[in-house]
C-alpha cells in the first residue's frame, strides 16, 4: 500500500510542474503514469521562453545531451498563398522533444513514480482515496491529458459533447544527406494555415530532427488533409523525397470549447485533462505548466482540507490567468463574413503577421511568464 497526500495521475508537463512545486511545499507527492518514461507525446515540441523561465529550466544543463532548438524566425503563410517570414532577431521560442522534455521534468520533479501503470478505478475509503486497490491519498489530480481518465470521473464526456482540435504528427531523424537537402530552417519553423481558418500544419526542423503535423478542428478528412500537406511539403523541397513519415493522432480542447468540470471534493484537474490550450494557436504546454503550478499553490494553502470549497480558488486563479471561458479561436478572431478574404488580406501584411498572429496569438508575448 502507498500512503501519500496527493497523487497526480500523468506525468506530462502539467503533472510533473505540478509534483515538482507540492514536493517544494512538503506535501507526499505520487505520479502515476500508464507509460514509462522516457515516452513519446504526439505534439510539435515548441516552447515559448515563459515556460522556460517558470520552470528554472537550466538551459545550458539541458541542452546537454537532449535537443534545445533556439527560434529567431516564423515563415507563415495561407493556404496557397505566398509565405511570409518574420525574423526576430533574437531566440523568441525553444524547439524540444517530448520524450527528452518531459522524461527531464518528471525526473526532477521529486516525486515518488509509479510508471507503466494505469489508472483504473478510484473510490472513497474512511474520509480518502483509494486508487487501483493499493494508492491511498486524500488528493487525486488528473493531469492525464485529453483522455484523461478522472476527467472522466467528473463527469467529462469525452468526444461526446466536446468540439476538439485533431492533429496528426510525425517527427523522425534525418539522414545527413536528407538534411543537407530538407528546405526548412532549423530556428525558423513554418506555419501554412487552411484556408478556412479551422487549423494550420506546421513543418519544424529541430537539428536533425523534422517534426511536421496538421490540426484542425474536427477530424473530418484530417487523414487526407495530413497527406496533401505532406506530399505539398516534399514538392515543395521543405521536406527530402526519399522521407517517409508514421503519422500518429491526438486531440485536444481549446481553453474557449472547454466545459469540463475541473474540480470536486477531493479532486482537481490541471492541463489537457482541463482543456485549457491557448484558443488562436493550440499551445498547450504553457497553460500545463501553469495550471499545475496553480494547483499547486491552492492545495498548499488548503493545508490539509481539500473539500471542494477549499479548493475553489483554483477556478479563479485559472479565470484570471485565461480569462472567462468562450473568446476566440483563430477564426472567430476576426468579425464574421468578412472572414476569409480579410484573413487573406491581413496574413499578407507584415503588421498583422508578426503583431498579431505571431507576437500576441503564437509567443504571448504581452503574457509575463507566471509568477508563483
Ligand atoms: C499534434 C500536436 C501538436 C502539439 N504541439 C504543441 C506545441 O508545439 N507546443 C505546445 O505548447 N503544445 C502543443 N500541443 C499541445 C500539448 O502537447 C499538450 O497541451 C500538452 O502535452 C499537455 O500536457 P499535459 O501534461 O496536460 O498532458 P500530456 O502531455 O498528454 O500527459 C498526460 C500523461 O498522462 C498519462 N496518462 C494518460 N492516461 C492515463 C491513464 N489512464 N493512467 C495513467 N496515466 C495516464 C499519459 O501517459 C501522459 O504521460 C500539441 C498537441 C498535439 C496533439
Amino acid at each position: 500500500m502507498i500512503n501519500c497526500d496527493v497523487l497526480i495521475v500523468g506525468g506530462g508537463p502539467a503533472g510533473s510542474s505540478c509534483a515538482r512545486a507540492l514536493r517544494r511545499a512538503g506535501l507526499q507527492t505520487v505520479v502515476l503514469d500508464k507509460a514509462s518514461f522516457p515516452r513519446d507525446k504526439v505534439c510539435a515540441g515548441w516552447i515559448t521562453p515563459q515556460v522556460v523561465e517558470v520552470l528554472q529550466i537550466d538551459l545550458r544543463d539541458y541542452a546537454s545531451g537532449r535537443v534545445l532548438q533556439p527560434i529567431t524566425a516564423f515563415t507563415a503563410g495561407l493556404g496557397e498563398h505566398a509565405a511570409r517570414t518574420v525574423r526576430y532577431g533574437g531566440i523568441v521560442s525553444y524547439g524540444i522533444r517530448r520524450c527528452e522534455f518531459d522524461h527531464y521534468l518528471l525526473a526532477r520533479s521529486g516525486a515518488q513514480l509509479c510508471l507503466g501503470e494505469t489508472w483504473k478505478d478510484m473510490r472513497r475509503q474512511d474520509g480518502r482515496w483509494l486508487v487501483n486497490g493499493h494508492i491511498s491519498t486524500a488528493l487525486v489530480i488528473g493531469a492525464g491529458g485529453h483522455f484523461c481518465p478522472v476527467a472522466r470521473f467528473l463527469g467529462a464526456q469525452l468526444g461526446k459533447d466536446e468540439r476538439a482540435i485533431a492533429a496528426q504528427e510525425a517527427e523522425f531523424v534525418m539522414s545527413a544527406a536528407q538534411a543537407a537537402r530538407c528546405g526548412v530552417s532549423a530556428e525558423q519553423p513554418e506555419l501554412y494555415f487552411s484556408e478556412d481558418l479551422q487549423g494550420y500544419g506546421w513543418c519544424f526542423r529541430k537539428g536533425n530532427y523534422l517534426n511536421v503535423g496538421l490540426g484542425r478542428e474536427g477530424n473530418h478528412r484530417l487523414a487526407e488533409r495530413v497527406q496533401d500537406f505532406w506530399s505539398r511539403l516534399q514538392s515543395q523541397g521543405k521536406v527530402p523525397q526519399d522521407a517517409s513519415a508514421h503519422f500518429k493522432g491526438h486531440a485536444y480542447l481549446l481553453y474557449s470549447h472547454a466545459r469540463r468540470p475541473v474540480l470536486a471534493d477531493g479532486v482537481m484537474l490541471i492541463g489537457d485533462a482541463a482543456g485549457l490550450a491557448y484558443p488562436q494557436s493550440g499551445e498547450g504546454i504553457r497553460p500545463a505548466v501553469e495550471s499545475g503550478l496553480l494547483a499547486a499553490g491552492v492545495i498548499a494553502a488548503a493545508a490539509g482540507d481539500y473539500r471542494r470549497e477549499r479548493l475553489a480558488g483554483y477556478e479563479d486563479r485559472l479565470r484570471e490567468r485565461f480569462g472567462p471561458r468562450g473568446g476566440g479561436t483563430l477564426s472567430k478572431g476576426i468579425p464574421s463574413g468578412l472572414r476569409l478574404s480579410l484573413a487573406r488580406h491581413l496574413l499578407q501584411t507584415r503588421w498583422f503577421t508578426r503583431r498579431v498572429l505571431l507576437d500576441r496569438w503564437f509567443l504571448h508575448a504581452h503574457q509575463a511568464a507566471l509568477r508563483v
